[in-house]
């Protein structure tokens, strides 16, 4: 069991890790070998330290070096699930794998694109985050697919495996599926719908009737990710030090709040990897 999971491959979790490395701390860092595409797609960054005009690609280029050089792997999995359990944190990857940590971090980011009308409240009924844990559930029955990242089209191109039909809401561009069962859709929905489960996914200009909704989004809503983890606005709320309201579970980045800036979520993941170090030597705030 490492001393902390990281979940989240941005600027706030690399700072946490090369801070709890510092400390000697173990860690785990699940998110991408691309490290995050709010670093990798901007096009010059102004207001980072140390850089002037930086592009994002320079940017990430140079922490995928001090990642290598300090011998930090980033595990390529989407924690799909967080489990506070008496003194320890499960998580359960979309890769089918489980981790166990003594703290968690997250620093999973903020998703460009909305909640929409519906999807908190069907969550469970017809609404799932994760093709690969859920997708067997809709064989030969119709799914829409909100999907957010060309990243994730391989778990559009899996449910197509088992459905019967897909409607693939792409929020991105360059669709790259040629399936006869999926039928791309380049508009944001508005809505879902149903009496005790997903019936319709509604567009300001049409209704589709549907068995289930899947959202495929670079980023895991904390909420969902972690049951009982206290929110305000859409963000995680935390303390002076990145605690969240559950004991030894921390966050720091754009998750925790605006203004989401590189600066921030490095100093953020930074505070909270020293509070967890001195949370894991027993010195409580
Ligand atoms: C185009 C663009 C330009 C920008 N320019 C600037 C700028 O010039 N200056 C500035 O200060 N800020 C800028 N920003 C904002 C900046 O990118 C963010 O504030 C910063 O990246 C936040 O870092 P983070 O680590 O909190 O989150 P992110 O960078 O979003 O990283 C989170 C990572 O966690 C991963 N992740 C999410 N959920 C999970 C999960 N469940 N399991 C595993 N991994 C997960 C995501 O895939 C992502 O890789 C820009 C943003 C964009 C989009």
């Amino acid at each position: 069991m490492v001393d902390c999971m990281i979940i989240g491959s941005g600027m706030a979790g690399i700072s946490a890790a090369l801070t709890l490395q510092a400390n000697g701390k173990s860690f785990m860092i699940l998110g991408t070998d691309a490290l995050s595409e709010k670093i990798s797609k901007a096009e010059k960054i102004h207001n980072y330290p140390g850089f002037s005009d930086v592009s994002g690609q320079t940017l990430c280029d140079a922490l995928r070096a001090q990642l290598a050089a300090a011998n930090i792997t980033i595990t390529n999995e989407r924690a799909m699930g967080v489990y506070p359990l008496s003194d320890k944190f499960g998580v359960a990857t979309q890769e089918g794998n489980y981790y166990e940590g003594k703290t968690v971090l997250l620093a999973c980011g903020v998703e460009g694109v909305k909640q929409i009308d519906g999807e908190t409240e069907f969550v469970g009924s017809g609404v799932s985050y994760c093709a690969t844990c859920d997708g067997f559930l809709y064989k030969d029955k119709t799914v829409a697919v909100l999907c957010t990242s060309k990243r994730l089209e391989h778990e559009v191109a899996f449910l197509a495996g088992f459905a019967k039909k897909v409607y693939l809401i792409a929020m991105y561009k360059d669709v790259d599926i040629a399936l006869e069962n999926v039928e791309i859709i380049k508009k944001m929905p508005k809505a879902i719908v149903g009496e005790k489960r997903v019936e319709k996914i509604l567009f300001t200009d049409k209704e589709l009737s549907v068995d289930g909704v899947f959202m495929l989004r670079e980023t895991v809503s904390p909420a969902v990710l972690v049951g009982g983890v206290a929110m305000q606005d859409g963000h995680v709320e935390v303390s002076r030090d990145m605690q969240t309201n559950l004991v030894g579970c921390y966050a720091a980045g754009d998750c925790t709040g605006r203004p989401y800036q590189y600066a921030k979520a490095v100093g953020e993941g930074n505070v909270a990897a020293h509070a967890i170090s001195r949370y894991l030597s027993g010195i409580k705030e």
